[in-house]
């Protein structure tokens, strides 16, 4: 698959907040997404996601505009914003049940990626009561119900520890040898050892980054 993400325009009023960006991404690939606060990471990735619309532009995956098939889209794009968009009251178990039908869910517990990503471990705990970590996992489960081929994810290893950090690189990396996608807003050192190429959200412009990895956090982060 191919991802061409073209002439993207964004103003909120006055503010041209995305000023024609253009991204492209290969099946396996993970691209990160970089730029100072405000620079217009997170509304690239909503628009992306379908959240919000944008005022130009395509997301063409594999030549079909995205932009114009929602159906499509919600096969194709998973998304995990930075809050996470879980049902507090309910326990992890039954928030997955809102994304799976009970087969999946219980094939996806045993060995799939709800296996892969620990969550058999908290199924029975309400939201409410989780930590940030496996609230993180959780989400990241649920967005994965349809084994979408394009995977958004906005700083998903903030604020998190080391160990859960761990679990979600590793899941992300066999995502990604599987052939998966991976759009990753980041300001992380280990986010960024998952992006195989980088861009430079700057003046409502991405710029892809050539140098070295070491030189792009001193100048980002
Ligand atoms: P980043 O993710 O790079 O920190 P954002 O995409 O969140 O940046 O925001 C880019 C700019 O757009 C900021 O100046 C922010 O204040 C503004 N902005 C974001 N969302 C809205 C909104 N819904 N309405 C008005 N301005 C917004």
């Amino acid at each position: 698959m191919l991802v061409e993400i073209k002439n993207i325009k964004k103003k909120y009023g006055k503010k041209q907040v995305l000023a024609g960006a253009f991204l492209e991404a290969n099946s396996g690939e993970c691209i990160g997404v970089l730029g100072l606060n405000g620079s217009g990471k997170t509304t690239l990735l909503s628009i992306l996601a379908g959240v919000q619309t944008a005022d130009e532009g395509e997301f063409l995956c594999d030549g079909k505009d995205l932009f114009k098939m929602p159906q499509a889209r919600s096969r194709a794009v998973g998304y995990v914003p930075q809050g996470t968009p879980l049902i507090e009251e309910l326990t992890a178990y039954d928030n997955l049940f809102l994304w799976y039908d009970k087969n999946k869910l219980k094939e996806e517990l045993k060995s799939g990626v709800l296996k892969m990503l620990g969550i058999d471990e908290f199924l029975k705990v309400r939201v409410s009561k989780l930590s940030g970590g496996m609230k993180k996992r959780l989400s990241i489960g649920c967005a994965m119900a349809n084994h979408p081929p394009v995977f958004l994810l906005d700083e998903p290893m903030s604020a998190l520890d080391i160990a859960c950090k761990q679990n979600i690189k590793e899941y992300l990396n066999s995502y990604k040898k599987a052939g998966g996608i991976i759009i990753l807003v980041t300001h992380d050192i280990m986010e960024l050892e998952l992006c195989d190429r980088c861009y430079i959200i700057k003046n409502g412009i991405a710029e892809e980054f050539q140098g070295d990895k070491g030189e792009l956090l001193r100048r980002i982060v």
